[in-house]
């Protein structure tokens, strides 16, 4: 038999989702005429904006007609869309970034997922407790890690993320080699100010770490001094990759597209100990193992960017920070401590009365019919927390915060 990669068994059961989906269909069965609503998903409800529609149809009409069909395109995306998200993402806000600097993908999930693999297996990783879960996973599949014991994988930096410091993780005592930060953050809708972030591109320059920031959340900030983009922050460029997507941008999540950005300036030890451009590295990575991203799908992303797409995917936008200002209404009216909700499509609660993540999960589906996500399946440091989410319909999104709003606690 063919040795298995050892490190996958070292994988915790993805339990979360599927347990969820069980309490809920046994709630279900047994309930048959009572309307459960979701504020637990991850996903968007609200379709595609007409623009990236008719974006779309135009470019299968050009599939259709040998005068204008494409075969394989560029590995790193067509300079059309690369020239808009250059332009409309961050030349137009003052940001630099050119548009040979980014990489057009099928999604952020696997930039953050591949990224790893350009690094040596030694090095050392910090990530926030609670995390978005692919960017400990991956590198536990890649062998970065020891055993999993007590809800931590032994190797890995963990930086807590609770109340007490505000969801904001604090730089390390010892030295990492690569951050993973997720700003607007998933799962505690908490974002990262200027200064927070200029003190991990302060850290990440003198440690000669390097950041990999998922900003897949950017388009939901309000707040002035919350930076869309790393390189907001002097010398980031230097130290820093970004990740975004149009997924919850401008609800792509089926349709799949995201980009990330490799400044030509970042650079990564050889064994020699000469310096090797990153951007070369992940060039040289796509071009091998990824064919890019449709053109059709391509051509609806640019729509993104026109005036009358941008208006469009900034009012779906709006009514989710809408459902998002709901929700945390409801839960502080119901006297639980809420955060996130005002840069991100995420609420993040602290369970009352010392109950687990899990307990809070059953009170809520059978007082309120309301699923949500037991902040636990995050990580250690969310037990005792749960997370709601924005995207939802406004008018289920209204019922369920006035369920929850109706809750003695
Ligand atoms: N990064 C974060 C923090 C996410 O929460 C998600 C999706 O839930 C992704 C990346 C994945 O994005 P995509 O749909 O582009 O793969």
């Amino acid at each position: 038999m063919t040795a298995v990669n050892p490190h996958y068994l070292k994988l915790q059961g993805s339990y979360l989702f599927s347990t969820i989906a069980q309490k809920v269909s046994a709630y279900k069965t047994a309930h048959p005429d009572e309307e459960v609503i979701s504020l637990g998903i991850g996903d968007v409800s609200q379709p595609l904006a007409p623009a990236v529609v008719e974006a779309l149809q135009h470019a299968c009409e050009e599939m259709g007609r040998a005068e204008t069909f494409r075969g394989y395109g560029p590995e790193q995306g067509y300079a059309f869309l690369r020239q808009a998200i250059a332009q409309g993402d961050y030349i137009s806000r003052g940001v630099s970034v050119s548009a040979d600097e980014i990489f057009v993908s099928d999604g952020a999930k696997s930039d953050v997922a591949n990224f790893q693999e350009l690094f040596d297996q030694t090095i050392c990783v910090a990530l926030q407790d609670p995390v978005y879960p692919v960017y400990l996973d991956t590198n536990v599949m890649a062998g970065r890690t020891g055993a999993y014991h007590n809800g931590r994988y032994g190797g890995i930096v963990y930086l807590p993320c609770t109340e007490e410091n505000h969801f904001v993780p604090q730089l390390p005592r010892e030295h990492v080699d690569v951050i993973y930060l997720c700003s607007p953050n998933n799962p505690t809708g908490t974002a990262l100010t200027k200064n927070d972030l200029q003190q991990w591109v302060d850290y990440a320059r003198e440690h000669q770490s390097l950041i990999l920031y998922d900003s897949a959340y950017e388009a939901y900030i309000t707040q002035a001094d919350i930076p869309h983009s790393i390189y907001e922050i002097p010398g980031a460029r230097q130290v820093a990759v970004e990740f975004r997507s149009f997924s919850k941008t401008a609800g792509f999540t089926g349709t799949r597209c995201a980009y990330c950005v490799v400044p030509q300036e970042v650079s990564v030890t050889a064994p020699d100990g000469t310096s090797v451009a990153l951007h070369q590295l992940w060039l040289r990575r796509q071009t091998t193992k990824f064919n890019g991203v449709p053109y059709i799908v391509q051509r609806g992303a640019e729509a993104v960017y026109s005036p009358q797409g941008r208006a469009q995917t900034q009012a779906i936008i709006r009514s989710y920070q809408q459902n998002a200002r709901v929700i945390s209404q409801a839960l502080r009216r119901a006297g639980l401590e809420a955060y996130g909700a005002e840069n991100a499509p995420y609420i993040w609660l602290k369970t009352p009365g010392g109950l687990d993540s899990w307990s809070f999960f059953d009170k809520l589906l059978t007082e309120a019919r309301v699923v949500g996500t037991p902040g636990v399946g995050f990580g250690a440091c969310g037990e005792g927390y749960f997370r709601l989410t924005a995207f939802n319909t406004p008018e289920k999104t209204k019922t369920a915060a006035a369920r929850i709003a109706a809750m003695t606690f």
